[in-house]
C-alpha cells in the first residue's frame, strides 16, 4: 500500500468476520480492477442532522477504508440548494469527528463539480444521449408510464444536438424560469426500469446556492451529479442504501456514457431502523418544527448529536454498528442492543455514585447530633484501579421514596416500620416511626435508629438484612435536577396502559420526559458537563451540557437493567 496510514485505522470498526461488501472487495483486489486501491466516500446531503443510521454509514465506510488501509472522504452532496443550509454542513463535520473519523484533507462538496458537470453534460449532448425537454414536470410523470407500461417519447426527444446546445447554454444563462425546461438522459423510454426512461438530468431554479451564490439557476440532479462525484474523486466503492439498488443501472449508464475507464461500483446495504424511534430526517424535522422536542440534539432524538448530549459514547455507537453488521434485507433493530453497548462501555469506566432521585427524609435518632463520619468507598467495585472516595454520613440522611412502604407487600424487602434493611456502604437502619403532614397525611420523614456494629466494612456479619439502600447525607446533599427519559415512540405491543399522540402513522410517547428535583452526593457537586456516572440502582447519567455547580443537570442515559436478550 502506497497510502499513508491513516488516523481512522487505530479505531476497530472491522470484526475478524467479514460481511458480502469485504467480499466484493477482496475479489476486486484479487482481479486487480482498481490496482491495490480501496476509496470510500461519506455523501452526506446537508438538509438536516445525521441520525444513528448515518453513524451505521460512517462506520461502514470510514471502516472499510481502514481494514483496507485505502482511504474515505466526506462529502457533501448539496446540489439541492433549497434544502440546504451551513448549519447542518457545521454539524455533519462535528458529528463525523465525535464518532471518531478522520476525512484528513479529503473534505469535498458536489458543488464544487458544478463547472464540470456542466461539461459532461455537454458531452452527453455532442454524443446525442441527452437533450433538453419542454414538458412540464407533470407531463414528464405521464409520459413516464407505470410499472406494468413502458412510457411515451417526449416530442422533444429528436431535437439536433445544435439546438439541444443552444438551448442548455441559454438554461444556464438564466433565460428561462424556473420549471419551463430539462435537460434528459436519451436512454430507453420502454425500459423495465423507470429509472431509465429519461431521467432528467438537470432543472432549472434561480435560487441561490449556500456556497455558488448566484452563479448557477440550474442544478444537476443527485442520480447525474452522484456517479459523476465518486468518479472525479477516484472512488472505488460507492456504498449506498438499498432504496438506490433500482438507479444502479443509470449510475453505470452516465459512467460508461462518459467513457471514464475504470468506474466506481455502487453496492447497496440495508438502511438502519431502529424500534421506538423515527430515522428520516424529514420526519426528525418535523418533530423539531412542531416542538414535540426540543431542537435537533434533544436527548431523545437518534441524531448523533441527541445521542451525543444524552451521554451516549462514540464507543458505544462503534460497537452497536459493529454488531448490528451488513446485510441486504432490511431488519428493525431493537433499541435495547444500543442500549446494552452504552452499557457494556461505561460498566468498568465510570465512577459509581449515589444520588436520591425522590428524596425521603430519615432521621437516625440515636445518630450523635453534629457528628459526621467519612466513610471510605470503592469508586467501582468491579474496576478497583478507579479508587476510593470519601462519602460523608450524619444524622439525617436522604432515602428514595420509593424505598419505603407504610403497609409493603409480602416480598417488599426494602424499608417499613419495624423492618432493618443495610445502608450503602454505611450501617443497618431499623425504622422506628413514620412521620405525616397533619392535614394532607403524607409521609414527610422517618425516624429510625442504627446500629453501631453494623458498620460496613468491619467484618459485621451477624443478622442478615435483604434490603440495600442507597442514600445521601442530608447536610451535605447537593440539588440537583435530573431528567429521566422514555423512549420518544412506542411500537404497537407497547400502546396498552400508555399515554401516546398519533403522529404520522406512528405513537409519539407522552411520557419521554420526567423531570425530578433530586439530591446528589457531594463529591458531584463540581461534575463538569458532558461527565458520566452510574447512579447506584437508577442507571448511568451524563452532565447536561447546559450543567452548572449552581445548576447541575443530570441526563439518564439508561437504566441499569436491560431488556436485550443476546440471541
Ligand atoms: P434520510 O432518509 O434520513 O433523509 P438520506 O439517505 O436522505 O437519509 P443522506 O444525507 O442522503 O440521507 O445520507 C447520507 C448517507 O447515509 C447515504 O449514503 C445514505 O445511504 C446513508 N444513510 C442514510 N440513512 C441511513 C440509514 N438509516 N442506515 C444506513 N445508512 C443510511
Ligand atoms: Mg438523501
Amino acid at each position: 500500500m502506497d497510502e499513508k496510514n491513516n488516523a481512522n485505522e487505530q479505531i476497530n470498526t472491522s470484526s475478524g468476520v467479514g460481511n458480502f461488501i469485504h467480499a466484493i472487495i477482496d475479489k476486486d483486489l484479487k482481479d486487480n480492477v482498481y490496482g491495490n486501491r480501496v476509496h470510500t466516500r461519506f455523501p452526506p446531503e446537508p438538509n438536516g442532522y445525521l441520525h444513528i443510521g448515518h453513524a451505521k454509514s460512517i462506520c461502514l465506510n470510514f471502516g472499510i477504508a481502514a481494514k483496507y488501509k485505502g482511504l474515505c472522504n466526506l462529502r457533501f452532496d448539496d446540489t439541492n440548494p433549497v434544502k440546504e443550509d451551513t448549519e447542518y454542513i457545521e454539524s455533519i463535520k462535528r458529528d463525523v469527528k465525535w464518532l471518531g473519523f478522520d476525512w484528513e484533507d479529503r473534505l469535498f462538496y458536489a458543488s464544487d463539480y458544478f463547472e464540470q458537470l456542466y461539461e459532461f453534460a455537454v458531452k452527453l449532448i455532442k454524443k446525442g444521449k441527452a437533450y433538453v425537454c419542454d414538458l412540464s414536470a407533470e407531463e414528464i410523470r405521464q409520459y413516464r408510464g407505470t410499472l406494468t407500461e413502458p412510457g411515451k417519447e417526449s416530442p422533444y426527444r429528436n431535437r439536433s444536438v445544435e439546438e439541444n446546445l443552444d438551448l442548455f447554454r441559454r438554461m444556464r444563462a438564466g433565460e428561462f424560469p424556473d420549471g419551463s425546461r430539462v435537460l434528459r438522459a436519451k436512454i430507453d423510454m420502454s425500459s423495465p426500469n423507470i429509472n431509465m426512461r429519461d431521467p432528467v438530468l438537470y432543472r432549472i431554479a434561480h435560487v441561490p446556492h449556500h456556497r455558488t451564490g448566484d452563479k448557477w439557476c440550474i442544478y444537476p440532479m443527485y442520480d447525474y451529479a452522484h456517479p459523476i462525484s465518486d468518479a472525479l474523486e477516484n472512488i472505488t466503492h460507492s456504498i449506498c442504501t438499498l432504496e438506490f439498488e433500482d438507479h444502479r443501472p443509470l449510475y453505470e449508464w452516465v459512467l460508461r456514457e462518459l467513457e471514464f475507464p475504470t468506474p466506481p461500483k455502487q453496492i447497496e446495504f440495508a438502511r438502519l431502523e431502529l424500534t421506538n424511534t423515527v430515522m428520516s430526517k424529514r420526519k426528525l424535522r418535523k418533530l423539531v418544527e412542531e416542538k414535540y422536542v426540543d431542537g435537533w440534539d434533544d436527548p431523545r432524538m437518534p441524531t448523533i448529536s441527541g445521542l451525543r448530549r444524552r451521554g451516549y459514547t462514540p464507543e458505544s455507537i462503534r460497537d452497536f454498528c459493529e454488531r448490528i453488521g451488513v446485510a441486504k434485507r432490511i431488519s428493525k433493530v431493537d433499541v435495547a442492543l444500543l442500549e446494552h453497548c452504552l452499557r457494556e462501555d461505561l460498566k468498568l469506566k465510570e465512577p459509581r455514585m449515589m444520588a436520591v432521585l425522590r428524596p425521603l427524609k430519615v432521621v437516625i435518632t440515636n445518630y450523635p447530633e453534629g457528628q459526621v463520619e467519612y466513610l471510605e468507598v470503592e469508586n467501582n467495585q468491579e474496576n478497583p484501579e478507579m479508587g476510593k472516595r470519601l462519602v460523608p454520613f450524619s444524622r439525617e440522611i436522604y432515602i428514595e421514596r420509593d424505598d419505603f412502604m407504610e403497609n409493603p407487600p409480602k416480598k417488599f424487602f426494602r424499608l417499613s416500620p419495624g423492618k432493618e434493611v443495610r445502608l450503602k456502604n454505611a450501617y443497618y437502619i431499623k425504622c422506628e416511626e413514620v412521620v405525616k403532614d397533619e392535614k394532607t397525611g403524607e409521609i414527610i420523614e422517618l425516624h429510625c435508629t442504627y446500629d453501631p456494629e453494623t458498620k460496613s466494612g468491619t467484618g459485621f456479619s451477624g443478622r442478615k438484612v435483604k434490603g440495600t439502600l442507597h442514600w445521601v447525607s442530608a447536610a451535605h446533599a447537593v440539588k440537583a435536577t435530573v431528567r429521566l427519559y422514555d423512549h420518544l415512540f412506542l411500537e404497537e405491543d407497547q400502546l396498552e396502559g400508555a399515554d401516546y399522540i398519533e403522529w404520522e402513522g406512528m405513537y409519539l410517547n407522552k411520557n419521554s420526559l420526567e423531570v425530578l428535583e433530586s439530591y446528589v452526593e457531594p463529591a458531584l457537586a463540581e461534575a463538569k458537563p458532558e461527565s458520566r456516572f452510574q447512579f447506584l440502582r437508577h442507571g448511568y447519567f451524563c452532565t447536561d451540557i447546559s450543567s452548572t455547580p449552581d445548576n447541575l443537570v443530570f441526563n439518564r442515559i439508561v437504566s441499569l437493567k436491560s431488556s436485550y436478550k443476546p440471541e
